[in-house]
């Protein structure tokens, strides 16, 4: 297949469990909170809601997991974009700490929950190898590493020749390997939440997206072309996809594509030289790649971004050459998918919760490291719909701060990857 040819047909829809058969929203409902959004956060909102024994209903656009948590590479990963000291920086040694236990601690929930609902989703667990191509991005995992053995986790500096045994390819001058890693087929996840929360007694409608939500006494109408709920909470889920539906919150998020290619089954000989142990490998340039197998020895590799809905196929055709460079005894790999998706970052690259008005709760901005953070965050917020306390959210609730000149992010995003394409082939 010419990669870029089937953008739409993922290799986890290709491979993913059935997906629920759900209604489209077409009545009026009464709920204790609606929920916007379909993806790992939606989800796992509903889902705990509706087994603590709130009546949910969760609206989603398109399908389930239509959206970034459908299509992403899968990596249960731990931790958030700022190393523990960063944080402590900016949060004070308290607050950090909590933020960096239940970053530290996303993928222990993740398998924890895919074990508990009986989730068939492919979860191995065998470690995530973070790799260096450059002196200066080792020295960047190495004070990565030190941060997190100071704090109890089991991480362990890679050599070139480990990197090399663990990955399958020289092109790294070494790597951190950290145990808490792993990774899912993440469509087979995101359908087994979504049939999860349905059991529970959450109400989940695909092909609804909601188009107005407004205050009515003390209830927030949610309204879709043919439906409408009404209920005291709303929580709104929708990421790099988020729409006008809240002032200003799609401008305080760059949505940014990035795109993944997959091969065809490597088979044994090549499976036992190309990441022999399963791991789950990120690449930490700054124009990040990363990469695993999935459960039938397919090679995946993704990375690379786009500010617009053009130049899919030139940047399929930059993974297909990345993948020959890199594993030059694949000969020339056959391709038998490519897609792509949409990430939310931020500037402080934080995920961000905003309580906008009284019964409205947000979180979105994962930053391209959302599979257990996401899943986490869904929990945390049916906790504070709950009446739980707003100092128990993984982060501190923030005001929507719309990012200026959000309007020219596409140039202004686009210079910026070119100067980090230099920088990351002058390997700083
Ligand atoms: C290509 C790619 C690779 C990635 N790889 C990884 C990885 O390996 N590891 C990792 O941790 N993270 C990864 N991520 C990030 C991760 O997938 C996301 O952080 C996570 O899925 C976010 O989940 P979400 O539920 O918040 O948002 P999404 O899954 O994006 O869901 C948002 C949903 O909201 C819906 N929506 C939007 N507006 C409305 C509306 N008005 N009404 C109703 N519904 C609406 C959309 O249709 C969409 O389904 C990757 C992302 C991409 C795109």
């Amino acid at each position: 297949m010419a990669p870029g040819a089937e953008v739409d047909r993922s290799l986890w829809q290709a491979t993913a469990a059935p997906a629920p058969e759900l209604p489209t929203l077409a009545e009026s409902l009464r709920a204790d909170c609606v929920i916007v959004g379909g993806g790992y956060t939606g989800l796992s909102t509903a889902l705990h809601l509706a087994e603590a024994g709130a009546s949910v209903v969760l609206l989603e656009a398109q399908a389930i997991a239509f959206g970034a948590s459908g299509r992403n590479g899968g990596q249960v990963n731990p931790g958030l974009r700022l190393d523990p000291d960063d944080l402590v920086a900016r949060f004070g040694a308290e607050r950090a700490d909590r933020i960096i236990a239940v970053s530290g601690g996303a993928p222990d929930f993740v398998f924890g929950l895919a074990k508990r609902l009986g989730i068939e989703c492919d979860a191995v667990r065998p470690g995530w190898v973070l790799v260096a191509h450059s002196p200066a991005t080792l020295a960047k995992l190495q004070r990565r590493g030190e941060q997190w053995v100071r704090r109890g986790v089991a991480m362990r500096a890679l050599d070139a020749d480990e990197t090399a045994a663990m990955v399958g390819t020289r092109r790294y001058i070494g790597g951190l390997y950290d145990p808490r890693g792993g990774s899912v087929q993440p469509l087979s996840y995101a359908r087994g939440l979504a049939q999860a929360a349905t059991r529970a007694g959450a109400r989940l409608f695909t092909h609804s997206p909601v188009t107005r939500l407004e205050k009515q006494g003390s209830d927030w109408i949610a309204t879709t072309p043919r439906g409408s709920v009404a209920a005291p909470q709303v929580v709104i889920a929708t990421n790099g996809y988020t729409d006008d539906l809240w002032p200003g919150l799609r401008q305080s998020i760059l949505p940014v594509r990035t795109f993944q290619v997959a091969t065809r089954p490597l088979g044994h000989n090549l499976e036992r030289s190309i990441l022999p142990g399963n791991h789950a490998v990120s690449d930490l340039r700054r124009l990040i790649l990363y990469f695993r197998k999935d459960a039938h020895g397919r090679l995946i590799m993704g990375g690379r971004a786009s500010s617009t809905q053009r130049g899919g196929a030139r940047l399929f055709g930059f993974l297909t050459g990345v993948v020959q460079d890199m594993f030059p005894q694949l000969g020339r790999p056959e391709f038998e998918h490519a897609w792509s998706g949409t990430v939310a970052l931020t500037p402080d690259f934080l995920p961000h919760i905003h309580e906008p008005a009284q019964g409205v709760l947000a979180a979105l901005g994962y930053n391209g490291r959302g599979v257990a953070m996401a899943s986490v965050a869904g929990k945390a917020l049916a906790d504070r719909v709950r009446g739980g306390r707003a100092e128990d959210l993984p982060l501190p609730v923030s005001d929507i701060r719309p990012i200026p000149f959000h309007g020219l992010r596409q140039p202004v995003l686009h210079l910026i990857m070119q100067y980090h394409r230099v920088m990351d082939w002058l390997g700083r």
